[in-house]
Formats: structure tokens, sequence, C-alpha cells
């Protein structure tokens, strides 16, 4: 099933670059795994997936250590500050933050190892109650400071729209943080570039290709309905 799963993501991926003018190499592909079962991301390991996303420490700490160490992680849950000494240094990318005292405990951690660590700032677009992310008012005052924490380096920006029905709803959202990433780098802020847009989920990726996304993070669309009950 996630063969099958996968090639027609796959499929569908390739189908909104064509219409959007893009090469098919300017998007990665996460597959999101979270509650899922090691077999499943074996699955997709074996179909070639080496980015996969998760969204709780322990849970991806612990997938990492089963699977081949070839594969990049991607954080794209919540991050406590007590959490984040356990996988500064162990993944790809942060997608997820979204506060100074965050990133300042990012850097805390980075310093000790001796590394830069590459982060996104999540930004709330919808401005949804329920959803983490700063706001995109306050997004560039944030990419300013963080730029001064010599241990990180901003990549670019995330978010996560809201759930519609009709991808073409989430259009104008994934227009405007798009917008937002230009005038960051327009603002040629030391330390920061904006190459990377981690923008659309199952339900709308295809819409935030055409609109400029450089990663997607897809989930359901590749293993299946969560079933969080189980856990
Ligand atoms: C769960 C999750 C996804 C994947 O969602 P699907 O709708 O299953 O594709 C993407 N991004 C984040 C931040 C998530 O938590």
């Amino acid at each position: 099933m996630i063969k099958e799963n996968l090639a027609q993501v796959e499929k569908n991926i390739r189908q909104a670059c064509e219409k959007a003018g893009r090469a098919r190499e300017e998007v990665t592909l996460i597959a999101v795994s979270k509650t899922k079962p090691i077999e499943m991301l074996q699955e997709a390991y074996a179909e070639n997936i080496r980015d996969f996303g998760e969204n709780k420490v322990q849970e991806l700490c612990g997938k990492m250590e089963q699977l081949p160490s070839d594969i990049r992680w991607h954080m794209i849950g919540h991050l406590q500050r007590n959490k984040v000494k356990y996988i500064v240094g162990r993944t790809a990318l942060i997608h997820s933050v979204d506060t100074y005292r965050l990133a300042e405990e990012i850097n805390i951690q980075a310093k000790k190892k001796r590394i830069v660590v590459p982060i996104l700032v999540e930004v709330n677009i919808a401005h949804e109650e329920s959803k983490f992310g700063i706001s995109a008012e306050d997004a560039i005052l944030l990419v300013e400071d963080i730029s001064k924490l010599e241990n990180i380096r901003i990549k670019g920006l995330m978010t996560v729209a809201p759930y519609v029905e009709n991808p073409e709803d989430n259009r104008p959202y994934f227009q405007k943080i798009k917008q937002l990433s230009v005038d960051i780098t327009n603002k040629n802020i030391d330390n920061v570039s904006m190459e990377i847009l981690s923008m659309g989920m199952t339900g709308d990726y295809m819409v935030a290709i055409e609109e400029g996304a450089t990663m997607v993070r897809v989930g359901t669309g590749i293993f299946g309905e969560r079933n969080y009950k189980q856990e």
C-alpha cells in the first residue's frame, strides 16, 4: 500500500511542478511518519524515501536508533525547551521554531556541541488560535532577533495551513507566506536565507507546490489515516 501511495504522491508532485513551471528537484517530499510503526518507515525507505518527519522528540529518537543513518530527520512538531538537547545535532532540520526563547535554547545546545543548527521559523499564517507559530506581522522581528544567535542558521519558513475541504481555500495563505519570505530576503539579514518554504500536507500539497513550497510534509497520503486511540 505504501509503495502505491508513494507512486501516487510522486505523480502528483510532478504534475504540480509541471503546472508551475518548476523542476521536480526543487521540491523535497518529507514522509510524515508520526504514530506509524517502524515497519512502515522501512517500507518507505525501500522506496527511496530519505526524509522523514516526526512531531515528538521521544518517538523521533526511538525511530532514529532503529533505522539507517542516511535518513534525514525533520522535527516538525511543537518543541519544548527541555527536550532540545536530545535532538540538536541529530536532525537535518527543525521546522518549528516560533519563539526567541526556544531559539536561545537551541543555540546553547548547539554551542555545547560546537555545531551550527539549521532551523525554520514557523508562521501561523491564518491566525488560528489552536496552532503554534508566530504571526506574520511579528515574524520579521523574530527572524532578526534569532539571526544574531551564532550557532543557528535560519533557512526559511514553515507553516501549517488550516484544515480545509477544498485545497484552493489555502492558496491565499500559501501566497502570503511566500510573499513574507520574499520580504525577508529583501531585508538582507546576516545569517538568514529563505531557500526553504515548508508548506503543504496531504490535503493541499499540490497547491502549496504551485505557490512555491520547497518542502511538502505528507503523512496520511503515504501511510494512511493515523489512529491515535491505539497509541
Ligand atoms: C501530521 C503533520 C503533517 C502531515 O499531515 P497529513 O495531513 O497526514 O499529511 C504535516 N505537518 C505537520 C506539522 C504535522 O504535524
